[in-house]
């Protein structure tokens, strides 16, 4: 069922606390953790608890659910004192999504190249 944890996910899994991560913040509805591979010195992944494959699947099923999300970004750039930061969502393998939990980014600390490749 939407939103519902899937068994074989890696991100529901630290959201269930048997896969380790290094959390930053946490609220009733969302988790943000450090990437473990770092793009920039703050590289932070915020997902929502529950299980949706990707922003657009969010958006659809629980518009307040992905504005959770996206205020939680400019929380932890307030909390990582960004003056500006940059918030993807990779949507898709050929958009270089790898987990298929929407997370998105806040990349930030360093000079952000545009367009990105
Ligand atoms: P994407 O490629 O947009 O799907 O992003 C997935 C991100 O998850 C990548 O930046 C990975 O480095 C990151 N990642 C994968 N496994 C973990 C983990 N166990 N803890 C933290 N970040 C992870």
């Amino acid at each position: 069922m939407a939103g519902e944890p899937q068994e074989d996910c890696l991100f529901c899994k630290i959201v269930a606390g048997t896969i380790p991560a290094t959390i930053v913040r946490q609220t009733d509805t969302t988790i943000a953790f450090r990437d473990i591979n770092p793009q920039a010195p703050t590289h932070v992944l915020i997902i929502p608890k529950a299980h949706y494959e990707n922003a657009a699947a969010l958006a659809a099923a629980d518009p307040a659910l992905t504005a959770d999300v996206v205020r939680e970004a400019q929380a932890v750039a307030d909390e990582e004192k960004l003056d500006s930061y940059r918030l993807v969502f990779n949507t898709g393998s050929g958009a270089g999504q790898t987990v298929w939990h929407v997370h998105g980014h806040v990349l930030g600390g360093r000079g952000l190249e545009w367009p990105p490749g």
